[in-house]
């Protein structure tokens, strides 16, 4: 094992004799560039299910589609409509994160709790890929909201989840430093190809478009995270090795 925080701007480590890439996902982009280039991403992205919603309701309203092949229709509308509230459901999620003047409490939160009652929320589709999911460490109490760090967490454990092969694991873990607490989601998965790493953070970024949506993805859920973080003052690491696994790691400071 590694001292993440003993190095936090060292660019690689080796772990068992792999060099890892690790990379800050935090730095600062222009608010006016990135404001501008989601609402173009937005419309676009909304635009495309709801195009094929409107085809195939067309082409049933037609007459021309085959009885036998009502359902499998009546299953894509379902889906792209299922998709549209996904996304819309993420894009308010973002706004407020955006606002910054968010209207939800801080408080004192003890972050190994919350990440296991979040767990507890994806045990049902862990089970279905048969992968098993852990949480551990310290009891570590931040100052934070908790509405948002669930997202934060529940993000990060979903794609761990959905970016793994069946009987893959999932270890949740929470460490307390003299000045840090730094909550780590490892996954043994698919991994993330060193040249996509820098870019997965960034809204609607998703590395295999076909597959994300297959697996019901947004492309939000990590920028999600990013802003999370950002809203905690806390860093963001990512490691990668495809084939291998993903850990991300986000590092609070304990004097805020
Ligand atoms: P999505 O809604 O597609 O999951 P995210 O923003 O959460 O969007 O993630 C962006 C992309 O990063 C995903 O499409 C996936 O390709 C990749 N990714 C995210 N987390 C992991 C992970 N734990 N392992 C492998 N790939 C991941």
């Amino acid at each position: 094992s590694f001292n993440l925080l003993a190095s936090p701007v060292k660019d690689e480590v080796v772990v068992k004799g792999v060099i890892l890439f690790i990379l800050d996902v935090t730095e600062k982009q222009s608010a006016e560039k990135m404001r501008r280039e989601f609402a173009a991403n937005v419309s676009h992205e909304l635009k495309t299910p709801l195009t094929s919603i409107l085809g195939y309701a067309e082409l049933m309203k037609s007459g021309m589609v085959k009885p036998e092949d009502i359902s499998e229709f009546s299953d894509r509308i379902y889906n792209e409509a299922r998709h549209l509230i996904d996304l819309i459901e993420d894009v308010i999620r973002i706004s407020r994160l955006d606002e910054k003047n968010v209207q939800l409490p801080f408080e004192e939160i003890d972050l190994l709790e919350l990440a296991k009652e979040t767990v507890g929320r994806l045990s049902s589709l862990a089970q279905q890929k048969r992968i098993k999911l852990s949480v551990g460490g310290d009891n570590a109490i931040i100052f934070g909201v908790r509405q948002i760090l669930e997202e934060m967490i529940y993000n990060l454990c979903d794609n761990a989840i959905k970016y793994n092969y069946e009987n893959g694991k999932v270890d949740v873990n929470v460490k307390t430093f003299s000045d840090q607490v730094v909550l780590t989601v490892a996954d043994n998965g698919f991994g993330i190809p060193r040249e996509h790493q820098s870019r997965v953070f960034e809204r609607f970024y998703r590395i295999d478009k076909s597959h994300s949506r297959e697996t019901g993805g947004t492309g939000l859920g990590l920028s999600i995270v990013k802003h999370s973080a950002e809203f905690h003052n806390a860093k963001i690491r990512l490691m990668s090795k495809p084939g291998k696994g993903t850990t991300i790691t986000v590092i609070f400071s304990r004097e805020q």
